[in-house]
């Protein structure tokens, strides 16, 4: 069970993150989980394809495993987020072990921006979170990673719903690439053709 739109009221109970941004002309596409050998090389290729820039939140596991991939990134002119360093849920880790793992990330991605696993996060995780990092959250999520949900609907979960300054959530994951391979171009070819500018959520 997934939303596609993040509901506005809960923009409002977590209104110290950020949701979606300001903006009239740009757009904000984000891939969670990664780096991932296959998914993400075939993700940075298509944003090139199409002079797109876009922000990776990154495990911290993965990012030790794979350091090249988060250079790559990086020198394509991406932004990083961290994404904590083993993807524990917050609704059911201590607060005190749950910064502990998003610190123990950031000595891999040095980022100013969070986004926090499966976006749960506990109102004193939140507190202590927003003193050093910038909470991204989303506005639009597809759910590339439902694997009941067809190519299709994931396409249109995003063309009928993300407009300028949304944040719209994918995955550069193995889950993914079979979606990814279908939407993300048509994402790309839509929105340019709107004159929408995809840009990195800046630090
Ligand atoms: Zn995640």
């Amino acid at each position: 069970m997934y939303l596609v739109k993040t509901p506005i009221f809960i923009q409002k109970i977590y209104e110290s993150c950020t949701w979606r941004i300001d903006s009239k002309d740009s757009i904000y596409l984000t891939f969670d989980d990664g780096p991932h050998p296959e998914a993400t090389p075939l993700v940075l290729e298509l944003l090139k394809t199409y002079d797109a820039k876009a922000t990776f939140f990154c495990i911290g596991e993965n990012a030790r495993a794979h350091p090249k991939l988060v250079q790559q990134i990086l020198v394509s002119g991406h932004t990083i987020g961290n994404h904590s360093y083993s993807h524990p849920s917050g609704w059911t880790t201590k607060t005190k072990n749950y910064i502990a793992d998003v610190d123990k990330c950031k000595e891999i991605i040095d980022s100013k921006l969070f986004r926090p696993p499966y976006g749960r996060l506990k109102p004193s995780q939140l507190n202590e979170l927003v003193a050093k990092y910038k909470v991204i959250m989303w506005d639009i999520m597809c759910g590339d990673f439902e694997d009941q949900l067809t190519k299709e609907i994931c396409l249109s979960n995003i063309t009928d719903n993300a407009k300028a300054g949304s944040i719209i959530l994918l995955h550069d994951t193995a889950s993914s690439i079979k979606k990814l391979k279908y939407v993300l171009p048509k994402v790309l070819e839509f929105y340019n053709t709107k004159g929408l500018k995809f840009k990195a959520i800046p630090e």
